[in-house]
């Protein structure tokens, strides 16, 4: 069976957050604001300037930080005790990924709106829970998606640009994992086998970053909210969200995964990781040369790493190199996503035949 699924509405534009209580009324009329410290200075006089319907309650509520069990209950709890019709989540991930947890356990409808573009989780039906710690905890994965996605350019055009560059490495990725699930009937996150209209999708996000992700940059640089800049977010946002979560993953996020066992990472951003993991599964499926060379220079134009030793990792490299391959195929891993058998030793022999690619 084939299935695609989305969030119920997508707005994207300059002061989008001015249209929260527009939209939001739609869902309820007693709006609970989650935000942590920096993203409630910057957007809570924004929010409270743009939304002054007499019909729409606003209260704004502190994130401290950790997407935890513990936090989706303190914030449930005060959720229950103001009335809150509607959980919005204002940030980056772990206050999105709260925002869609606090509202699932409390059978609400969620607005989710991220000031970063640098990865494609807002959409998706899917939220990571860590301990108090910080140590990664589980997956919980939801009945549906968020209701609405509000994501506002002026805000995320201000955000630094190594994150919207990583935002692009996470989006690069889409296609390229696309094509091997389409190809090989596999299951997708969804639930089922992937859509023509998700394969469209994933295919627009790959030739919306190469025609625009160099001018994105730039106006991320300059903090100009460009159409280009506005293509781009798109891409990495929707096209990218609705894309992976409607098709599947397969090498190049597995091969993210892989390098996570490497402390030499851990000061990477995950679209930094995976724009390289796209690099090695290309080599991996010994794709066409010219296909390569396109999305290695994509990556060099804007900084995204293409060598082992932009990730880091300059000693020890055979040994660590193992060490990751062995992680990237590790049972339930998205590799196996692949037609045919993927071993340590092939994706051993592509991560460092994609280095040598990279440092020409
Ligand atoms: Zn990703």
């Amino acid at each position: 069976m084939k299935i695609l699924i989305s969030p119920s509405k997508y707005i994207q534009g300059k002061n989008a957050l001015g249209e929260l209580s527009r939209y939001g009324k739609a869902l309820g009329r007693n709006l609970l604001v989650l935000a942590d410290d920096f993203v409630m200075k910057m957007t809570r006089g924004l929010i409270e300037e743009g939304n002054t319907d007499a019909a729409v309650t606003l209260t704004f509520e502190r994130f401290t930080g950790e997407c935890s069990r513990s936090e989706v209950d303190r914030i449930l709890g005060i959720a229950r005790e103001k009335g809150a019709d509607v959980i919005v989540g204002v940030g980056g991930g772990k206050t999105l990924d709260t925002a869609k947890a606090v509202a699932h356990f409390g059978k609400l409808p969620v607005v989710i709106a991220p000031t970063i573009a640098s990865t494609d989780a807002p959409t998706s039906a899917l939220s990571v829970l860590y301990t108090d710690d910080g140590v990664f905890d589980e997956y919980l994965l939801l009945p549906r998606n968020p209701d609405i996605v509000l994501v506002d350019t002026e805000i995320i055009v201000r955000a630094p640009t190594r994150l919207l560059v990583s935002g692009m490495g996470d989006a690069l990725a889409t296609y390229y994992e696309a094509r091997v699930c389409y190809g090989a009937r596999k299951t997708a996150m969804c639930g089922g086998q992937p859509t023509m209209a998700a394969m469209a999708l994933a295919t627009l996000c790959r030739d919306t970053l190469f025609k625009s992700g160099y001018l994105a940059k730039l106006s991320s640089d300059a903090n100009i909210a460009s159409e280009a800049f506005e293509e781009v977010v798109e891409a990495n946002t929707l096209l990218s969200g609705l894309g992976f979560e409607s098709t599947g993953l397969a090498a190049a996020h597995a091969i993210h995964n892989g390098f996570t066992v490497l402390k030499e990472a851990h000061g990477l951003y995950h679209g930094e990781k995976v724009a390289f993991g796209t690099i090695a599964q290309l080599v991996l499926e010994n794709a066409a040369p010219e296909e390569i060379e396109q999305v290695i220079e994509f990556c060099q134009s804007l900084g995204l790493p293409t060598t082992l030793e932009e990730l880091g990792i300059t000693e020890g490299v055979e040994e660590k190199i193992r060490e990751v391959a062995a992680a990237t195929c590790a049972e339930g891993e998205t590799i196996h996503n692949f037609p045919y058998v993927v071993t340590p030793e092939m994706v051993f022999n592509a991560i460092l035949l994609a280095d040598r690619l990279g440092q020409g």
